[in-house]
């Protein structure tokens, strides 16, 4: 989702969060646990000591519950990103409600904790999805900077971007999955030192 679409969905979407309380910057990850992305992204988080967010995919979860147990071993947190990463956007009430009921359920078996906040896949929901996710006891939390790293341009174009676009309490948009399983080694530690040295300090979005 573009920046310039964002920003009247702000105003439209109170109960949704798309920035932290404060100044410090927030790093999420979309898509995992995948078995390769997932542990480079965890390596580099533990190089810079910064803790980010992790958004999963429920049925990613059965099959890699090592990986989350090593996101939450390393101080990382975990969200509900759906149980097949299916838009949750014009579905009913019920479809809504099962994808983050057995989300939550599949993170819960990995051994990890009771997620409180929701990523819609795509970015993309409607005005009826905070009340059902929130009826789940997950808060819906987007993001105000989007690396883009999904749609596989030269990792400085992303470090460019995040370097110009972050501002103070801006929660950032980065996945661990396929596309980015053999590129996020080339943009995340550009990106993280971009930040740092324009002051920014980085910490875990509060649940
Ligand atoms: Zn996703």
């Amino acid at each position: 989702m573009a920046e310039w679409f964002i920003l009247p969905l702000r105003n439209v979407f109170p109960s949704v969060v798309w920035s932290g309380p404060g100044a410090d910057i927030h790093l999420t990850f979309d898509d995992g646990p995948h078995p390769a992305a997932t542990p480079v992204v965890l390596e580099i988080l533990r190089r810079y000591h910064v803790r980010a967010t992790f958004f999963l995919v429920g049925e990613r979860v059965q099959k890699y519950p090592e990986i989350v147990q090593a996101i939450v071993a390393d101080g990382h947190a975990v969200g509900n990103h759906t149980y097949s990463h299916r838009s949750v956007m014009f579905r009913s009430t019920g479809k809504v409600r099962d994808e983050v009921r057995r989300c939550n359920e599949a993170i819960l078996e990995s051994g990890g904790p009771r997620p409180s906040m929701f990523r819609p896949p795509h970015g993309v929901f409607d005005p009826t999805t905070p009340a059902r996710v929130r009826a789940e006891g997950c808060s819906t939390v987007l993001f105000g900077v989007n690396s883009w790293d999904f749609s596989r341009p030269h990792p400085n174009r992303i470090i460019d971007r995040i370097v110009r676009l972050t501002r103070p309490g801006d929660i950032v948009l980065f996945h661990d999955n396929d596309v980015t399983q053999d590129r996020v080694e080339h943009y995340l530690p550009g990106s993280l030192d971009g930040l740092l040295s324009r002051g920014h300090t980085i910490s875990l979005l509060p649940s």
